[in-house]
């Protein structure tokens, strides 16, 4: 049977312009998808439309105005990370004279966002921003204005702290001192 256009996939409901959308006040409070921080976050409402549905919010741990996005229900999230992962992979496969040094990049991508899927299962998405002036210990949370959501992996010296992110596993600067 041919799926007939513009069918609603089952699952969780997503607003879309045709719904009615969110009410809520200006100043307030309401769970959001901030572009930005790549994750469910709360956001303060900065816009409304002429029937009072909100239209831009502040995501609250960036600070970025942006349009309002509905929360992403877990497993939309997940595929959507699949998805890329497939995406890139593919891409990979054309690149026939690269395919074989590709295939096992494109494994550790895989591995890496496998990994950091496991040890982000338990972020409670209101991470702190990384701050390189912060001392993180494994198992902290952060989000990096590049890598978005990461985990401290491993405390390489006073210094530096290795953080897996979705894309990278990388060591970021930490318990930086400015002097005045
Ligand atoms: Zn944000």
């Amino acid at each position: 049977m041919a799926r007939k256009r513009g069918a609603r996939r089952s699952g969780p409901k997503k607003t879309t312009r045709e719904e009615p959308g969110l009410m809520a006040d200006i100043g307030e409070l309401v769970d959001v998808f901030c572009s930005t921080c790549r994750l469910n976050l709360d956001g303060s409402v900065t816009a409304l439309n002429g029937a009072g549905h909100v239209v831009q919010i502040t995501c609250r741990t960036c600070g970025n105005v942006q349009k309002f996005r509905p929360p992403m229900a877990d497993e939309e999230q997940r595929e959507r990370l699949l998805r890329k992962a497939f995406a890139i992979r593919d891409r990979r496969g054309q690149q026939t004279l690269e395919a074989q040094a590709e295939k096992g990049k494109a494994y550790s991508t895989n591995e890496l966002m496998a990994r950091w899927r496991a040890a982000t299962a338990d972020a409670d998405h209101r991470a702190p921003i990384y701050r390189e002036t912060e001392v993180y210990e494994v198992g902290d949370f952060l989000i990096h204005n590049q890598h978005g959501l990461g985990v401290a992996q491993e405390v390489l010296h006073e210094h530096a702290v290795l953080v897996l992110f979705r894309e990278t596993e990388v060591p970021v600067e930490m318990g930086k001192v400015y002097d005045d």
